[in-house]
């Protein structure tokens, strides 16, 4: 299966200054991990960040990324920017972009384009509502925005993107999936990969969990054979919990 990845999704919480506190507390307690590491700060905390995990195995995420490389979108910031500062990666498609900000699955496959162009790596988000897990439909929708995003992303560009699996009623509610749900929906994701490029792809993509995963419930969500890892929001800024967590991904 994919290799490990524990992702932090700080959200839109701490200073640049505190970003560098939180980090420097954190990598301590990571240094020795097994799984690629990496916390998804605001734009502001990057330049923070990115010279606080010098030196670290931590890499550092920003939590979005415009289409277009440059032009009249006030407020926005490009891939190109990014990556120009030295970012690794960049969460995409998270629920409450999709929720809140419009996001929508062509907007986040365009933003995959320029994400994978500018050579960053993607946390793509996909998961379903709580209707749609009571309708029945979790399949179908986790199958079609992890379609929609992929389109025209070839078997070299796919080896950049981590698929995050995170039901949207167990994001930041304390309501976890159980590790059977997980499991299920990662593997069915999985399974979407294979039908799109072959099993050999499908093996090697890593798929997170992510959705009130913390201290006490991600090693057994991270046991889970289709699991490669989880996106943390809250857990994630608590350094001896995020370690705990990153202890438990072997
Ligand atoms: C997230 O923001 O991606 C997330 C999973 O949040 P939480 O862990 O707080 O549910």
């Amino acid at each position: 299966m994919g290799k490990y990845v524990i992702a932090g999704n700080w959200k839109m919480n701490k200073t640049p200054a505190e970003a560098t506190e939180l980090i420097e507390a954190i990598k301590p307690l990571v240094k020795d991990a097994t799984c690629d590491v990496v916390v998804g700060v605001p734009f502001v905390d990057l330049c923070a960040a990115l010279e606080a995990v010098k030196g670290s195995n931590i890499g550092v995420a920003a939590q979005n990324c415009h289409w277009e490389k440059s032009g009249a979108y006030t407020g926005e910031i490009s891939a190109e920017m990014l990556k120009a500062m030295g970012v690794g990666y960049v969460i995409l498609g998270h629920s409450e972009r999709r929720t809140y900000f419009g996001d929508t699955d062509v907007t986040v496959q365009k933003r995959m384009r320029a994400a994978l162009d500018a050579g960053l790596t993607v946390i793509l988000c996909v998961g379903e509502y709580l209707e749609q897990r009571e309708q029945g439909v979790t399949g179908e929708v986790c199958a079609m925005q992890t379609k929609i995003a992929l389109g025209g992303v070839s078997k070299e560009e796919l080896a950049r993107v981590i698929i995050a699996y995170e039901p949207v009623w167990a994001i930041g509610t304390g309501r976890t999936a159980t590790a059977e749900q997980a499991n299920e929906v990662c593997a069915l994701i999985r399974e979407t990969v294979a039908g799109l490029y072959d099993g050999d792809a499908a093996a090697a993509v890593t798929i997170q969990y992510g959705g009130s995963m913390n201290a006490a419930n991600a090693a057994e969500l991270l046991a889970q054979s289709d699991v490669d890892g989880g996106l943390i929001g809250g857990a994630s800024l608590k350094p001896q919990d995020f370690a705990t967590i990153v202890a438990a991904a072997k």
